[in-house]
């Protein structure tokens, strides 16, 4: 196995994102993952989809593993009010399961639909996670809105700058209620670091996602980089999130055609050794 590296106390804040490793099955990724020194793990949905939550449960116990985050509930945008009712209904289930699978906090990708304007889209966000905070607050789960980088802005996330989350954490206030950053989908914003100390004294600062954006991007889903094979000043991003106050897990969440390809512990001996860099 590897030394010192695998020894760096830095380590006990590593988290990995079930999809990063997504040939494995969780029960595989748990055993993995723990005998690699990786005691974090952010569990998808799909990765325990036919699952009872108390099988995820007990696997990731008894691997000795904790969840930062169930990822992801949110998508609250559609032009039906009907159906964004059915979705906040769905989301009620998520935070149930997080709690189930003692999940730190579920991961909110607030969803955007073609044709409405990004603005009353952002209305329907706050209104679903307005519906929700109470069921975040008595499952003690919290929720934790991702802003998605703006080319996702017409069908995946009406919400692409570190200010609209904030500006939604100050509108909902609840301490249940913060933001996912993530490098990939942030680090192009001339006020990321403005806003990262804004959101560090709302004590908004939840969750940091790692990977890295490769030059250049061949898909724009499944072509994310491991750390320092890219663009981001991913340690910069880093020391602006611990300055801000944030002491959580970093979570490394990549999704790539090319890593999944790969024998996936040489890729996880990867992602320790690159995360020890950066
Ligand atoms: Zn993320």
């Amino acid at each position: 196995m590897q030394s010192d590296a695998m020894e760096s106390p830095a380590r006990d804040r590593l988290a990995v994102h079930t999809i990063t490793t997504k040939p494995w099955g969780l029960a595989e990724a748990a055993d993995r993952y723990a005998a690699s020194g990786v005691s974090g793990m952010s569990v998808w949905v799909e990765a325990i989809e036919g699952m009872k939550n108390a099988d995820v449960h007990s696997t990731l116990q008894n691997a000795g593993i904790q969840v930062p985050a169930l990822v992801r509930g949110g998508f609250f945008c559609d032009s039906s009010a009907d159906e964004r009712e059915r979705r906040i209904d769905h989301n009620r289930r998520l935070i149930e399961t997080a709690a189930e699978i003692s999940a730190e906090m579920l991961v909110l990708v607030v969803g955007a639909t073609p044709g409405e304007p990004l603005e009353r889209q952002r209305g329907w966000v706050r209104d679903g996670i307005e519906a929700l905070i109470e069921d975040a607050n008595s499952h003690n789960v919290r929720l934790a809105i991702e802003p998605l980088h703006p080319m996702y802005a017409a069908d995946k996330s009406c919400i692409n700058r570190m200010a609209d989350a904030r500006v939604l954490c100050e509108a909902v206030r609840n301490p249940m209620l913060g933001i996912a950053v993530d490098v990939y989908h942030t680090w192009w914003d001339p006020d990321l670091d403005d806003e990262i100390r804004r959101a560090g004294l709302l004590d908004a600062l939840f969750a940091f996602h790692i990977c890295d954006w490769r030059v250049p991007t061949r898909d724009l889903l499944t072509d994310r980089g491991l750390m320092g094979d890219g663009c981001i000043d991913i340690r910069g991003i880093r020391q602006m999130v611990e300055a801000a106050g944030f002491s959580g897990w970093n979570e490394v969440e990549i999704f790539s055609e090319e890593h999944w390809a790969r024998d996936q512990q040489q890729f996880l001996n990867d992602i320790i050794t690159r995360y020890a860099d950066c």
